[in-house]
């Protein structure tokens, strides 16, 4: 068994949809083995989402790529865009209440992507938690300096996952238990 990082963020607490979040994890099977919520710091949100050039020219791509398709050519690099989204989400991301939670099951990580859904609301597949509960867009995000209100984060592979879980949780947080449908689930 898997285990992935997941954090509702602000937008997402704040609207009142911790549980319908959590309860689309556990319908699926998965099952939450840590959770907490905090208002994480800056230093604990920038060290998430770490100044690491690969995941900012992929951030500063899906940006790029966003405007290009509106026609609109910018000039800054991907890893300037990058920097720039990942400014964005330090301050929002440490600005309000966030739900962190450790999320275990068969292949959780992918799973787990799979129900949340792709980054930008407005084109997230429906019946994801992204593309059913937001339509927050690229377009309108930039426009407001501020990052995609997408609810969700959730790791991406297994050594992000690692070090996500590492970073949030302490291993005595982690709880081992079984939840009484797994003999029927798996
Ligand atoms: N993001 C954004 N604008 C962009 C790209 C990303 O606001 O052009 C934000 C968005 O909130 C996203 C987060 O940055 O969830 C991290 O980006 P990533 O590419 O890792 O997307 P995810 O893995 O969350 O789908
Ligand atoms: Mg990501």
């Amino acid at each position: 068994m898997e285990r992935t990082l997941v954090l509702i963020k602000p937008d997402g607490v704040r609207r009142g949809l911790i549980g319908n979040v959590i309860s689309r994890f556990e319908s699926a099977g998965l099952k939450v083995c840590a959770i907490k919520m905090l208002v994480p710091s800056k230093e604990l949100v920038s060290r998430h989402y770490a100044d690491n050039e690969d995941w900012l020219r992929s951030v500063g791509s899906k940006a790029k790529k966003s405007s290009e398709a509106k026609g609109i050519v910018l000039k800054e690099s991907e890893i300037e865009l990058g920097q720039k989204v990942r400014s964005r989400l330090i301050k929002y991301l440490s600005s309000g209440p966030v739900i962190c939670m450790a999320i275990e099951g068969n292949e959780s990580i992918f799973a787990v992507r799979k129900i949340v859904g792709s980054t930008e609301p407005k084109s997230a597949d429906p019946s994801s938690i992204r593309g059913s509960l937001s339509t927050d867009s690229y377009g309108l995000a930039d426009s407001s300096d501020r990052p995609i209100k997408n609810i969700i984060h959730a790791s991406e592979d297994y050594a992000t996952a690692s070090a996500e879980i590492k970073l949030w949780f302490s291993e005595s947080e982690l709880i081992e238990y079984k939840r009484a449908d797994e003999e029927i689930v798996y």
